[in-house]
């Protein structure tokens, strides 16, 4: 197989323990030495290495690095791993929790809040840290992680709300767990006889898709149906490695893959490059579903496109591509109000007996009632 990588690095280890996503787990770089050994660092990166660290960690694998521009600061793999210093600064619509996730907390480690659905943390850990990562309050912090303990509690919890329908196992990553442990909680969950679906949101098949491997696939398929919701923001993730573990995940785990990207400004707020994203997901088995305006975290606010743009660049893809491609543009409202969406206004007119539409092409069209 094809390895994708610019990095020195990759030389000097041997293919199988590139493959072991363990070894990229303990190999992960953090400090400004090991990152100047793969790019070369502009002044400005090297300066919010240093001022970032306190607010949030650094923290990416050889892999996910070995995709950066090791020459243009402007890379969108680079822009979402390497901090900025616009990181400090300090907006007045920002939010520690913005979507309240802490205070809709019934046990430790599982935030309920649509009465059918309930979201629980599994690990602080991540391979990579997202620099606009909505949860950055407490993910890369092994302070407050739920132990077995809480685990138990939250499977209770789960046990005793039969209104629970879906459990979705989330983080930092829950596929930093291993296979045994995910085995466990995938059959608990699904011996309660009132939960329709387990979902995993991971981005692990992104940053580190040699974690799929046929062991964890071996797990899934046991647990059959699991969906599985992962994080592409950017065609230049779509590589050859991925490829073959999504058609694993599929082929062997018998999993459902979707993904959710997010909105980010210099990253993908483009036409052309969602465009490239969409397709390119879906030609390797993977369904966009949602496509998140970037949530009011502190510190994120250089990444944020406004949500006219955001309606615009959609509305624009709606009339380009397949509908199987399209995600939906949703925002998730500051303060825990849940998930909205945010669809184009096609409508241009209410008649009395009918209605005038403008498709895509810019052409109306009136049909009656
Ligand atoms: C996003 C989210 C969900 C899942 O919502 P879907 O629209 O079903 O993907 C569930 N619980 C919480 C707290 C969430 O933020
Ligand atoms: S993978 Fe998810 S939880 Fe982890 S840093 Fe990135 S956005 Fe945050």
């Amino acid at each position: 197989m094809e390895l994708v990588s610019s990095n020195p690095k990759q030389k000097s280890v041997s293919e199988s323990q590139w493959l072991d996503w363990k070894w990229q787990i303990q190999n992960r770089i953090k400090e400004e030495a090991e990152l100047e050994e793969y790019i070369h660092l502009s002044s400005e990166e090297r300066e919010a290495l240093h001022s970032c660290a306190e607010v949030f960690s650094f923290s990416t694998t050889p892999y996910y690095l070995g995709l950066a521009d090791p020459k243009d600061p402007n890379c969108p793999i680079r822009l979402q791993v390497i901090p900025r210093k616009e990181e400090l600064h300090v907006r007045p619509w920002d939010r520690r929790d913005p979507l309240a996730e802490e205070s809709h907390m019934p046990v430790k480690g599982v935030t309920h809040r649509y009465p059918d659905r309930a979201l629980w943390y599994l690990s602080h850990v991540c391979a990579v840290y997202c620099r606009f990562c909505t949860r950055k309050r407490k993910v890369s912090q092994s302070f407050g992680t739920p132990g077995l303990e809480d685990w138990n509690d939250a499977l209770e919890y789960f046990r005793n709300h039969s209104e629970i329908k879906e459990v979705i196992l989330s983080g930092g990553d829950p596929l930093n767990l291993s296979d045994s442990k995910l085995d466990y909680l995938l059959g608990e969950l699904k011996a309660i006889p009132h939960i329709n679906q387990v979902r995993i949101h991971s981005r692990y098949p992104v940053t580190l898709p040699m974690r799929i491997n046929s062991e964890l696939c071996t797990v899934l398929r046991k647990h059959y149906p699991v969906y599985l919701i992962t994080h592409f923001n950017h065609p230049k993730e779509l590589t050859p490695l991925v490829k073959e573990r999504i058609e694993m995940l599929a082929k062997e785990g018998a999993v459902t893959v979707l993904n959710q990207a997010v909105l980010l400004k210099g990253i993908n707020n483009s036409v052309e490059t969602l465009t490239e994203l969409f397709y390119g997901l879906t030609k390797i088995g993977i369904k966009p579903h949602y496509l998140h305006q970037c949530d009011e975290v502190f510190g994120s606010s250089h990444f944020r496109v406004p949500i006219e743009e955001g309606v615009e660049i959609m509305k624009q893809i709606r009339g380009r591509i397949s509908g199987l491609s399209v995600p939906l543009y949703v925002v998730d409202l500051t303060g825990g109000g849940g998930k909205v969406p945010l669809p184009a206004n096609y409508l241009e007119e209410t008649k009395s007996s009918s209605y005038v539409f403008r498709n895509y092409k810019g052409d109306l069209y009136e049909i009656g009632f």
